[in-house]
């Protein structure tokens, strides 16, 4: 099992991690899946857009819409069930597929790391599954 340290920098946000995962792919890893898990309730995972910036900002924007930090029907004391509902909705884990030593990712697709209630230090544990070299 690995492990991937986040920072993040602000309350909400998505971080493409995608370089730092397909860096852990152990050389003796012939082909199976990556899975990718985060240990957290109020962030989550997702698998987007890694060219157009406009994306992130759009789907942030879009979720800060549809949940709006100030609800009048949240009775969490920590005031941040906003960020427990945006997490659920993203989802902790998410698999890849991996081939000959790199995550089959489509062309325009990179791994975020969705924080929604930050700035805090996060982690996001990683596991690759499947046939080795002998
Ligand atoms: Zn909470």
């Amino acid at each position: 099992m690995d492990k991937i340290n986040i920072r993040t920098n602000s309350r909400s946000e998505m971080i493409d991690f995608t370089r730092q995962l397909s860096n852990l792919i152990p050389k003796s890893f012939k082909s199976g899946v990556c899975h990718v898990f985060c240990r957290h309730t109020t962030a989550g995972l997702t698998i987007n857009e890694n060219a157009d910036p406009a994306v992130r900002h759009d789907l942030l924007a879009a979720a800060e819409q549809f949940v709006p930090w100030n609800n009048p029907v949240f009775r969490h004391l920590e005031g941040n069930s906003a960020a427990h509902l945006k997490a659920s909705l993203m989802g902790f884990s998410q698999t890849i597929p991996v081939e000959a030593g790199r995550l089959c990712l489509g062309t325009w697709q990179g791994i975020y790391f969705c924080e929604f209630d930050g700035p805090r230090n996060r982690e996001v544990l990683v596991q690759f599954i499947g046939d080795y070299h002998a």
